[in-house]
Order: structure tokens, then C-alpha cells, then sequence
């Protein structure tokens, strides 16, 4: 995998996802990701986008001020 930024190597690994909703915040920790050697630019894959998606969406309906989720826990 490449940087879109630089083009360097990204390699795997994991990052903490923060979505601001404006009324919410949700934070998704254990995101697999690439991650630039270089720019430390975060890429993820569609796979991952969508898992990603459904997982804001099933924080929303929480209602929480500040919604805290293990991504490991919904994509298993
Ligand atoms: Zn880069």
C-alpha cells in the first residue's frame, strides 16, 4: 500500500478513529489501517470504511455525549 499524500510505503497497523458528530463524539479505537512511514497519513480500506460506517451508525442511536468502541468487538 501507498501514501496518497507522498507515495511512500504505509505500513499495517492500528489507529483510534474520531468521528465529531457536532451533538457526539464517537471514537472507535483498534481501527485496522496503513499508516505512511513518512506523513503519518491514515488509509484505510473500503472494507474498513464500511465497517467503520455501521459502527457510527449503531453509536448514534446510543445518544451518548461521547460513544467509546472497540472496532475488534463489532467486526469479528
Ligand atoms: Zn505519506
Amino acid at each position: 500500500m501507498k501514501c496518497m499524500k507522498c507515495g511512500a510505503d504505509a505500513v499495517k497497523g492500528f489507529t483510534t478513529d474520531v468521528t465529531d458528530l457536532g451533538n457526539c463524539l464517537i471514537i472507535v479505537r483498534n481501527v485496522p489501517c496503513y499508516k505512511c512511514e513518512e506523513c503519518a497519513e491514515v488509509i484505510y480500506t473500503g472494507d474498513t470504511i464500511r465497517k467503520l460506517e455501521a459502527i457510527i451508525e449503531q453509536a448514534k442511536k446510543a445518544l451518548s455525549d461521547i460513544a467509546v468502541v472497540d472496532y475488534g468487538k463489532y467486526a469479528a
